[in-house]
């Protein structure tokens, strides 16, 4: 475990091996950030804690449910909320457990909480068994806020990987978890079911107005910053 604690100008970089957790507080963040990294893909899972209030809000689950919960009790944090950045089913295989665990309310974006029902139906080679059954019990749209004591994460409608894809925003603290929608160096693909490479283009350049200090904190690999990320604001064809 690292317990760097760096500023939004300079993100610690993730190591890329299963379960490890890193800790991750801007300064003078009023929320705290656990990256937990768990299968099936190496997915970043965020337990991000209000510090006042001790509540959480966990970003994805990957199949993370059991390291979640026992991050959060180490922590003393009550996790109320689970948030979906899309929903593929390596970020949402744990949605039902650990819903069930905490009494969580599972939030997804509108257009994507099919894929949640569809989840439970399908085969994936990257999982032991389809995702079990769940249901959203908050369907995001753009704008929709998720607060967490002080702390208020804003959604922010990004299609491209998926219909639905959103990242959370924090703007008081200069921090955006981008799902797969945004990787350092990268963007999640646009050629599956769902996916548009057009509208994934004009995502990113959405999120290449955000200020170049914000400390991105993606779905897979190590965490960047928009300024960073140079090649977002300067896309001349659609991603693919
Ligand atoms: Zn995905």
């Amino acid at each position: 475990m690292s317990m760097r604690r760096p500023t939004p100008t300079e993100p610690a970089v993730t190591v890329r091996v299963r379960q490890v957790y890193e800790t991750l507080s801007p300064a003078e963040a009023q929320m705290h950030v656990e990256t937990l990294i768990v299968p099936p893909l190496d997915n970043n899972v965020y337990l991000v804690v209000d510090e006042a209030s001790h509540q959480a809000v966990v970003i994805d689950t990957g199949l993370g449910s059991k390291e979640i919960l026992a991050k959060a009790e180490s922590l003393g944090a009550k996790i109320v909320t689970i948030l979906n950045t899309h929903g593929h089913a390596d970020h949402t295989a744990d949605d039902a457990p650990l819903k069930a665990a905490t009494g969580a309310k599972l939030g997804i974006f509108d257009v994507d909480a099919y894929r949640l029902e569809r989840n439970a139906k399908e085969s994936h080679w990257f999982l032991p068994a389809p995702a079990p059954a769940v249901t959203a019990d908050l369907l995001l749209k753009e704008g929709t806020t998720v607060h967490l004591g002080d702390t208020v994460l804003e959604t922010l409608h990004t299609p491209g990987h998926t219909e639905g894809s959103c990242c959370f925003y924090d703007a008081a603290d200069g921090v955006l978890f981008s799902g797969d929608t945004l990787f350092a160096g990268s963007c999640g693909r646009t050629d599956t079911l769902g996916a548009s490479p057009a509208k994934m283009k004009a995502s990113l350049q959405r999120l290449a107005q955000l200020p170049p200090e914000t400390l991105v904190l993606p779905g897979h690999g190590p965490s960047t910053t928009i300024g960073r990320e140079t090649w977002i604001a300067d896309l001349a064809y659609p991603v693919v």
